[in-house]
């Protein structure tokens, strides 16, 4: 009988997934990720970050080594409340992950081999797979389905198990421009599933249902009645979002020029065939070297910014009918929120119009019900949401929701039940 125990993630925390899968004597985690929200309750980037690991355990973001001694590790995709905590885990240890997600890891870290610390990796062993693939771990068979996120590369997995088949969905949605070849849902339907390890950020508070495209849509009307600069900031790694505003640029005759984290993630996924992520230089310029073109001709130019920097608006000082535009979703985070105040004020300062327009990174409440309803899983556990109970309220006709407890260790269903 497989057990399983959520180590993180869960009691409202929205991301760390730390996902445990003990069958017999196997066992392997379903994503090592950090929750932000824990971390800056405890530390600061740059200026108070943990020594090592003891500091997190301390603190309660990371498991004890005993927990961390597994088969593998499968992480579903390259954001940080997926996989951060990865360096924790012992030498040797296989990490699979898919093709896109290495190559950021490998752009985003280096390839520094060291002491053990928060943040060395040179101990892992990585592995790619690719969507359908089956890999085979002691007693489990486990088969990652790339699904649309954010992000390239996400994936979601179906588990084989004496249980019987386990889903566990990463972070998806249904609503981006990305239709996975096999999906992910219509195969667990069709296998069947007794347990469903499911996202529910958007469960429980106000949502803008917007889709990739309406955001394509909305930013051409928005761009061709915009004078002069147009800046957007978004999330470095939504390649999705740049490839939008890679189309509305060409429409509406702009330059599209970008920063440096933006360009590290295009750099890191250059030639991917399938993914064609516009190519630096040819569709995407960087900052640095059109600055100067900007700031002489500033409406023939959408300049991409991330992480709400006021950088490059203190620099370009915006002229008269330039606009910003939010293109991620809004901080909820205190150090972020100060950090787009900050930007606010600069943007008032030249009186700058701001607009907020996005499309979720994860799947929306219907959406989302429509999902269960066709998979019919035996039972759910609801992760990555901060209303566990109003899930459970939303979808408790449907399915047996059972509420995970941190630490707890919860026996599967089984599929003759
Ligand atoms: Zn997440
Ligand atoms: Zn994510």
């Amino acid at each position: 009988m497989v057990k399983i125990r959520f180590l993180s993630g869960v009691e409202g925390l929205i991301g760390g997934n730390q996902i445990l899968l003990e069958e017999g004597r196997t066992r392997i985690f379903l994503d090592l990720g950090m929750n932000y929200r824990q971390w800056l309750d405890f530390f600061e980037f740059i200026f108070s970050e943990p020594r090592g690991l003891s500091d997190l355990r301390q603190v309660g973001m990371l498991p004890e080594d005993e927990a961390l001694k597994v088969d593998a590790c499968f992480i579903s995709h390259a954001h940080g409340d997926h996989w951060r905590l990865i360096s924790a885990l012992p030498e040797k240890t296989p990490v699979y992950l898919g093709e896109c997600p290495y190559k950021l890891l490998k752009a985003w870290l280096g390839t520094g081999r060291g002491k053990r610390g928060f943040k060395e990796y040179g101990h892992l062993e990585f592995k790619t797979f690719h969507s359908g693939e089956k890999i085979f771990i002691g007693n489990l068979k486990v088969e990652p389905f790339s699904v649309d996120h954010s992000i390239p590369g996400a994936y979601g997995f179906l588990v084989e198990t004496s249980s019987g088949n386990l889903l566990y969905t990463g972070d998806f949605r249904l609503h981006g421009r990305y239709r996975p070849p096999v999906s992910l849902f219509e195969e667990a339907s069709h296998r069947g599933v007794t347990t469903m390890i499911c996202e529910g950020t958007n469960v429980g508070q106000l949502v803008s249902p917007h889709t990739e495209l309406d955001v394509e849509r909305q930013l051409e009307g928005i761009l061709s009645r915009c004078e002069n600069l147009a800046i957007l900031d978004l999330a470095a790694s939504d390649v999705d979002r740049i490839k939008t505003i890679q189309m509305v640029a060409k429409t509406s005759g702009r330059f599209l020029a970008a920063t440096k984290p933006i360009l590290t993630v295009l750099k890191a996924l250059e030639g991917d065939e399938k993914l064609r992520p516009p190519r630096i230089g040819v569709d995407i310029l960087p900052y640095e070297d059109v600055e100067a073109e900007i700031q002489a001709k500033p409406s023939g130019f959408i300049l991409c910014t991330s992480f709400y920097s006021e950088r490059e608006v203190r620099e370009l000082k915006p002229p008269p009918g330039s606009l910003y535009l939010l293109s991620s979703s809004e901080p909820f985070e205190e150090e972020r929120m100060i950090a787009f105040q900050r930007l606010q004020n600069w943007l008032r300062l030249f009186g700058a119009p701001m607009y907020h327009l996005h499309s979720s990174g994860h799947v929306y409440p219907m959406d989302l019900r429509r999902i269960v309803r066709e998979i019919k899983p035996k039972e759910l556990f609801p992760i990555h949401t901060a209303y566990p109970e109003a899930m459970k309220a939303f979808l408790h006709d449907l399915t047996k929701v059972r509420i995970p407890m941190r630490g707890q260790s919860y026996e599967a269903l089984k599929n003759s039940i």
